[in-house]
């Protein structure tokens, strides 16, 4: 089976690992460092800014808790997006607000945005669906002029940019994911990135149980001839990374661009060979100035065929999928609203699988098992529909 997503590790990982292991110290120290720097290099900020945890998800809850985000706050989102944020939201008690998103880039406008704020919005999340940057300059300038914090989802768009600058660095707080269904894979594994310097340097104390004190381990570091006594500045949980994980991440990062090589190989061959097939609609093209990751390919299909091809690729051994699933739907968000453009782009998307370990040769059995499902399904289609045409 042809997965959709699919991690490329190897060697080169392995022998970090290895490394890690023999040193005898397998927690957090300072490969996590080396992971850190490396990632605040690569997306431009600070080393004091960014936080290597043990998930995206983790971090998006460390995100809101700093953004003080609380009973009576709203937190607009759209509505196609990541379950775990609107989790993280609705966890601190606040309601999450769900906007529309633009049908053919799944990513909600400034327009879809500046709906649904009210005098209550705290935040806005956003994220970049399937690293298309989408409007993250104009959104984090109306997030601004409002005085309203900016939480951008990341976690697919590790390589996007605009004009230059990183997805994940134009709002107040930025995550990304490394789990094993994404681009940089550490098995498991997330990045947070905190603007404001104070926030910033209260985030480790909040991933690591609240306490205010470092360990004794390391003489330069030492608080006190106690080391081992503590106090607590928050009632936090255990969310930190360890030198394994990073020590993983660090080579992955290191082959990053390679990776999106490959993977803007594979998407000019999709939008090459599927162009012009019937009834087949492809990415719209990247606005100037934009790059993005190319974490998804999505194609969306007209006549109500998406899922009888999703079917007709699986019995072929492809396997595509949806993402995300609209969360205004989800009957414990408790939303009564009506997003028409989401529901267009949700009955009629399909993700097709791209990922740096296809060979053209599977891209190419991926484009001929397209093109054969759309018109036999567009074909039955036809003839269902109209008897009369099928008589003559
Ligand atoms: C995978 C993913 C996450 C969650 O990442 P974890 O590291 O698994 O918690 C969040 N947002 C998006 C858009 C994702 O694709």
């Amino acid at each position: 089976m042809i997965n959709v997503v699919q991690p490329s590790l190897g060697e080169r990982e392995l022998s970090a690992i290895r490394e890690v292991f023999e040193s005898n110290w397998v927690g957090r120290g300072t490969k996590v460092e080396e992971f850190q720097e490396g990632f605040a290099r690569h997306i431009g900020v600070g080393k004091d800014h960014v936080l290597s945890v043990n998930s995206c998800t983790e971090a998006t809850f460390l995100a809101m808790e700093l953004a003080d985000i609380g009973p009576g706050d709203e937190v607009v989102l759209p509505t196609i997006c990541f379950v775990g944020v609107a989790n993280a939201i609705a966890s601190r008690g606040a309601r999450p607000v769900f906007c529309d998103v633009d049908r053919r880039t799944l990513n909600p406008t400034v327009a879809d945005i500046e709906a649904v704020l009210t005098p209550r919005t705290k935040a806005v999340a956003i994220l970049h669906y399937g690293g298309y940057p989408g409007d993250v300059v104009q959104i984090a300038a109306l997030c601004k002029e409002r005085g309203i914090q900016l939480i951008e989802d990341a976690a697919v768009s590790v390589a996007s940019t605009v004009d230059g600058k990183p997805c994940g660095t134009f709002g107040d707080f930025g995550v990304w994911s490394f789990d094993y269904g994404k681009i940089v894979v550490t098995v498991d594994g997330g990045m947070l990135y905190v603007r404001d310097p104070e926030l910033a340097a209260r985030a480790p104390k909040l991933a690591y149980f609240g306490l205010e004190q470092t360990s004794g381990y390391n003489e330069a570091l030492r608080s006190s001839t106690r080391w081992w006594e503590f106090q607590v500045s928050s009632f936090s949980r255990r969310s930190i990374s360890n030198d394994v994980l990073a020590a993983v991440g660090s080579v992955q990062l290191d082959r990053l661009p390679g990776f999106i090589e490959r993977r803007a190989e594979i998407a000019a061959h999709y939008d090459r060979e599927l162009a012009g097939v019937d009834a087949l609609h492809q990415p719209p093209p990247l606005p100037e100035g934009h790059t993005t990751s190319h974490y998804m390919y999505w194609i969306q299909l007209d006549d109500g065929i998406r899922d009888d091809v999703a079917r007709d690729l699986y019995a072929r051994g492809i396997y595509t999928t949806f993402r995300y699933a609209q969360l205004h739907k989800v009957k414990a968000y408790g939303a009564d609203v009506r997003l028409p453009q989401s529901d267009a782009a949700s009955a009629s998307t399909l993700l097709l699988p791209i990922h740096q370990g296809l060979s053209d040769a599977d891209v190419e059995r991926i484009v001929g098992a397209v093109r054969d499902s759309v018109s036999e399904r567009r074909e039955q289609g036809r003839l269902s529909a109209s008897p009369v045409r099928k008589a003559a």
